[in-house]
């Protein structure tokens, strides 16, 4: 039976696309009584019924889920900040990383509306906070298309989502690497073909360039409810590489003694500002758990 993937879904119909072309299908009953649903993104088999249409039949095993949006099998997360209007909020920036992060995503930092800042020097600071954990920073702008070359081969092969706060510079992106849509961009409504009183679904539009991107940001929901205390070391690639040498196995880095990531911090090895988001975020998993 032939194969594809699911690029978008509306009401109880899934648009896949396959090597014979766009299908638009229903979903077997079964997959109801398992409380599955297909989901965009998904590897499917599907069974044809008429010229252009067919029946999914089964969900190839996801290697991610995304809630909100809902989506599977994203592969990398764009995490987009900008330089100005706002301003890079390095708070909320390694917020969105460690959502990515616990989604096992590639991630790579994109810093926007280059063309308002001059001076390097900025960036190169980024770059030197960014660097230990191993994200790639490149800086966009699509008002000039700088780094717009660049960013479109780190898309290539793979199916990325966009994240960051709104305002950064997202739609305009997308829009730079996608001439032939139209997405609306501030407060205007976007096109696409879908009326401002329909449901907006997430839909995966193709590249030029190859790979595709989800036409929805990632990550609306940035709290960390049901993560474990532990688990947020691992969501900082820099740290995650020392806490072996840890005196104390799940270490905290908190205050722990003889604790290798503390020990790092102060040789300037990790950045102060990402510990400190850090112990921020980690304070807020506790709140949560009390209740
Ligand atoms: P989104 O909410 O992240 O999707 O952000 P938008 O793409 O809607 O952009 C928000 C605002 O920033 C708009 O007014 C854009 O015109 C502006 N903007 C976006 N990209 C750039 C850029 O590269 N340079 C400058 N100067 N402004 C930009
Ligand atoms: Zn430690």
């Amino acid at each position: 039976m032939p194969e594809g993937q699911i690029v978008r879904a509306v009401s109880g119909f899934y648009y896949i696309r396959s090597a014979e072309g766009d299908v638009q299908c229903r979903a077997r009953g079964v997959f109801k009584k398992r409380k599955q649903s297909p989901l965009v993104g998904d590897m499917v088999t599907y069974e044809p019924t008429d010229p252009g249409q067919g029946v999914v039949t089964a969900i190839a095993p996801r290697t991610s889920e995304l809630m909100r949006p809902p989506i599977a099998n994203v592969e990398q997360a764009v995490v987009v900040a900008s330089l100005r209007e706002p301003g890079v909020q390095r708070e909320l920036l390694d917020r969105f990383l460690v959502h990515a992060e616990r989604e096992g995503l590639r991630i790579i930092i994109c810093l926007t509306k280059g063309d308002l800042v001059d001076d390097s020097g900025e960036v190169d600071a980024i770059r030197t906070v960014y660097d230990p954990a191993g994200y790639p920073v490149l800086v966009t702008s699509a008002h000039t298309g700088e780094g717009v070359e660049e960013l479109a081969a780190e898309l290539a092969g793979r199916l990325s989502v966009f994240a960051g706060q709104s305002g950064v510079g997202k739609s305009s992106l997308l829009n730079t690497i996608l001439p032939e849509v139209e997405l609306a961009t501030g407060e205007v409504s976007r096109k696409l073909g879908r009326g401002r009183h329909t449901t907006r679904q997430v839909e995966i539009l193709a590249l030029p360039g190859g790979g595709q991107v989800a036409d929805t940001p990632g990550f609306s929901q940035l709290s960390f409810q049901q993560m474990e205390e532990t688990a947020l070391g691992e969501c900082f690639p820099e740290m995650a590489l020392r806490s072996p040498q840890c005196k104390f196995r799940g270490c905290l880095h908190h205050n722990e003694p003889r604790c290798a990531v503390q020990e790092a911090v102060k040789r300037g090895e990790i950045d102060e500002g990402r510990y400190r988001n850090y112990l921020q975020f980690l304070d807020e998993i506790r709140e949560q758990r009390r209740y």
